[in-house]
């Protein structure tokens, strides 16, 4: 008999039919709440929030298959005191959203919007010597916060531009040092020497808000904060000042701690490039991580171990 199971319709074009065999999906749109029934798993989108209520309304769940490789949308406590098993989409995103972090960083550090927006404005007078003067990133220093898959991954792609690459991480990582010639440093240092911070730490309860008003007046004047990891990491209304002010020099954007709000002061802030969290948004990305997800429903129903649980 088919297991019974909930999955985003939104990841219904990127499925095929061969690796739905024995399920019975419910496709559950992003908009619709979480439902009460007997299914058995469940494949949300990260916007889902899944914790104790939908634990209790789902009393035969058995895996929360998360579509995402962060997961600070599922209580791990509730489902981890249920025995209900969770899973993220860790390694097949790694490459892309590394790829749009370093679109990120030239577009700010080239001032690639300011260009498009003054030649589409039809203001745009011909070549001068000092307009739109950007970074140059020979001999800067870039900071990871979190060194992670990601993490490494942006620092891989900075040496060919000249860039000194510092880190933060509980533990060191010291083959990404050999790599790379990164060092690793406390968050004192790397938020005073960085040119450019790149935030890679996962949404925690220790770094929420760990970029606030306090340690952006650490930070280097002009210098360049981008944030591909998760909103929360910041306190919006506190970078928005900061780029008011002129302290910070810009910021670049994929992720906000209310999406799809984005703090009002943030949208109207000086020198920024905010994106819709597209991050890992690669077709083949995308059906990668689809895959996984449904892979790790079918590994549990069929009484195996989960491919990639958050938690053992
Ligand atoms: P990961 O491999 O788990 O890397 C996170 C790293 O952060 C870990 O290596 C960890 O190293 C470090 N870390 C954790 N807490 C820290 C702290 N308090 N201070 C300093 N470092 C800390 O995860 P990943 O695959 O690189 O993904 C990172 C995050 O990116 C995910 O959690 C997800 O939220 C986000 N993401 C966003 C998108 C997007 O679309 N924009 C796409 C993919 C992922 P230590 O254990 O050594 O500290």
């Amino acid at each position: 008999m088919a297991h019974p199971v909930l999955v985003a319709a939104e990841l219904k074009n990127l499925l095929e039919p061969t690796q739905l065999v024995d399920l019975d999906i419910t496709w559950l749109a992003a908009d619709q709440p979480t439902p009460k029934g007997d299914w058995v798993a469940i494949v949300p989108l990260l916007s889902r929030w899944v914790g104790g209520t939908e634990f209790k309304n789902l009393p035969k769940l058995r895996i929360v298959a998360n579509c995402a490789v962060g997961y600070n949308n599922v209580d791990l406590v509730a489902a981890e005191m249920r025995g209900i098993l969770v899973t993220n989409t860790p390694g097949v995103l790694t490459e892309a959203t590394a790829d749009l972090t370093w679109a990120l960083i030239l577009a700010l550090a080239r001032r690639l919007v300011e260009g498009v927006d003054l030649v589409r404005s039809g203001q745009w007078t011909g070549w001068h010597p000092e307009q739109l003067l950007g970074l140059e990133l020979r001999g800067r220093t870039l900071g990871l916060l979190g060194a992670g898959r990601i993490g490494q991954a942006v620092g891989r792609r900075a040496p060919p531009f000249g860039l000194r690459i510092l880190y933060t991480a509980r533990t060191p990582k010291p083959e990404f040092e050999r790599e790379t010639g990164a060092r690793r440093v406390d968050t004192n240092q790397l938020l005073a020497d960085s040119d450019i911070l790149s935030i890679h730490v996962p949404s925690t309860p220790e770094t929420k808000g760990m970029i606030n008003g306090e340690t952006l007046a650490r930070m280097k004047r002009g210098a360049i904060l981008i944030n591909t990891s998760r909103g929360d990491v910041i306190r919006e209304e506190a970078l928005a000042t900061s780029l008011e002010l002129g302290h910070l020099g810009a910021a670049g954007l994929d992720v906000y701690a209310d999406e799809p709000h984005i703090h009002r002061r943030l949208r109207a802030a000086p020198r920024t490039v905010l994106l819709p969290h597209i991050g890992s948004a690669t077709e083949a990305t995308r059906r990668k991580m689809a895959a996984i997800a449904i892979e790790n429903v079918q590994s549990v129903l069929s009484g195996k171990p989960p491919l990639t649980p958050v938690y053992s």
